[in-house]
């Protein structure tokens, strides 16, 4: 399956904003955007802010902001878009509740990685369980009632040794996750909202995009 091989600092400078998309180096001096804040190309540094951009360069702009952030290729995205777009309710929320559910962002979610792309790594290496049950595909749409856990195969593995005594003093579950500490597994309880995705993007405007 494609996914994106461009740097993923060069992403954020692209879209010339933080998406963070590194995990905890995001929060750091070390961050791209913050050691060269310009778009990447001989004639990146001319252009420095949003303003002059078209209407569809803005409906462009957000569009791929957020197949960014998810880390998602052209044909994928638009196939959560054409999943949704003649289902009952506003368009924009149902796409972005989609894209929540796909299992790589609910294993982000609940913090057994750091980043879309490690959960994906780790999905994609069957290391992840949806109701006791190996599912290795990152694009998977989880349901309010399932539950996603660690493979008990794969808990002996250097990466999951630690988890348990990180994730006893994480606090940042999306209210949408239940997580359960000791078992460490995660049910989803609810569909996440636009707020719940915390995630600064015209919705609308990728709606009006492929509406076009
Ligand atoms: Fe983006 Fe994170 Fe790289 Fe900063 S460190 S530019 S937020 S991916």
């Amino acid at each position: 399956m494609g996914r994106y091989i461009e740097a993923k600092c060069r992403r954020c400078r692209r879209a010339m904003e933080k998406l963070f998309l590194k995990g905890d180096r995001c929060a750091t001096a070390k961050c791209g955007l913050v050691r060269r804040a310009s778009i990447p190309g001989v004639h990146g540094k001319n252009k420095t802010s949003k303003s002059g951009i078209s209407e569809y360069g803005m409906q462009l702009m957000a569009k791929q902001k957020i197949k960014r952030i998810y880390g998602i290729l052209e044909r994928q995205f638009r196939k959560h878009f054409d999943e949704v777009k003649n289902r009952p309710g506003i368009t924009g929320d149902l796409l972005l509740a989609r894209l929540e559910l796909r299992l790589d962002n609910a294993v982000y979610r609940i913090n057994f990685a750091s980043s879309r792309s490690q959960a994906r790594q780790i999905v994609n290496h069957g290391l992840i369980m949806v109701n006791g049950r190996r599912v290795n595909i990152p694009s998977f749409a989880v349901k309010v009632g399932d539950v996603i856990s660690i493979n008990p195969f794969k808990k002996e593995k250097n990466y999951f040794k630690n988890l348990s005594q990180v994730l006893k003093n994480k606090t940042n579950f999306p209210n949408w996750i239940s997580f359960n500490k000791e078992n460490l597994e995660g049910k989803i309880v609810n569909i996440p909202t636009k707020r719940d995705s915390g995630i600064d993007v015209d919705i609308q405007m990728v709606v009006e995009y492929y509406s076009r």
